[in-house]
């Protein structure tokens, strides 16, 4: 990768008059050897890995082995059938692909990792749905996947995308950031917009710790992929109306790290704290544990 931050990204875009997503297959090219052709074909690949996850949790209600998650996207169609979202359809289809997705990564079925197993709800289902909803085509689809793709790595040049290193943050939070990033590129926003998004997205979550209870990826995670999915929306539509993130995308990446380091272990998917060691947790752990 010859790109190591969001500024020398933007400079490579404008020297070159390119979008975000050519200088990603550009590099992808570089360092693959493969062509470009190659590389959207693998691209369009994983965003069918996506869509047939989606499909796939959409059908079932199986639970994962602790029993507790798993049925809960099959209840959003059924309320929206009685009363709209107060979003409208686009909210509809985002939240429920979110948890279509991470309850069949709960079930073990096959997501792809975006850029985690436990956020791999956020970045399909904004991509997805929005692309449902505006028409956008599948080109323009890879394109989002590559923009946020870009995101992503550039993110984890800095920071391990862990929430056992810094916290849900670097999980639903990179994936938040990286699902605005797509959804900023499939709408029409150029370099900096795109960008915008990213960081507006990211700054927002900072902090957010990993606390899964009993050590599952289920909960807050499942739930989770729902709600940092509508807040990509949220970062892509003011990016998208010129607003701008006082602290540059590369500030907020440091400043996720630096949060991440200061965070206390008790917060870093060790179950040891947060929700975790609530009373509910801790007698859902119990029953689990007698199982
Ligand atoms: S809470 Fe922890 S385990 Fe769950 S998605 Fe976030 S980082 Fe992953």
């Amino acid at each position: 990768m010859t790109i190591l931050s969001f500024a020398e990204l933007a400079e490579k875009c404008k020297a070159q008059n390119k979008a975000i997503y050519e200088i990603a297959q550009d590099e992808e090219a570089c360092l693959s050897g493969d062509s470009i052709d190659v590389i959207r074909l693998r691209v369009l690949e994983d965003l069918l890995a996506m869509k047939q996850a989606v499909k796939n949790g959409l059908k079932s209600t199986e639970k994962a082995i602790s029993g507790w998650c798993g049925d809960d996207c099959v209840k959003l169609p059924e309320r929206f059938k009685k009363r709209a979202a107060l979003f409208g359809k686009t909210f509809e289809k985002i939240t429920t692909y979110a948890l279509a997705t991470a309850e069949e990564n709960l079930r073990m079925g096959r997501i792809a990792a975006c850029p985690t197993a436990g956020s791999c709800g956020i970045v399909p289902s904004v991509i997805i749905a929005v692309a449902e909803e505006e028409n956008i085509s599948e080109a323009e689809q890879i394109n989002g996947l590559l923009t946020a793709g870009i995101v992503g790595l550039l993110v984890s040049n800095k920071v391990q995308l862990a929430g056992a290193v810094a916290g849900c943050q670097a999980e639903c939070g990179v994936a938040s950031a990286m699902a605005a990033a797509a959804l900023t590129q499939m709408l029409g926003g150029d370099t900096n917009e795109i960008i915008q998004a990213a960081a507006l997205a990211m700054k927002n979550i900072l902090g957010l710790t990993c606390d899964p209870v009993c050590g599952l990826v289920e909960v807050p995670c499942i739930k989770r992929n729902a709600f940092l999915a509508v807040h990509a929306v949220t970062a892509a539509e003011l990016a998208l109306c010129g607003v701008e993130s006082k602290i540059p995308l590369d500030e907020v990446v440091d400043t996720l790290k630096i949060t991440g380091q200061l965070m206390s272990p008790l917060l870093k998917e060790t179950s040891q704290g947060g929700l975790a060691k609530t009373k509910t947790a801790l007698a859902l752990e119990e029953v689990l544990f007698k199982k």
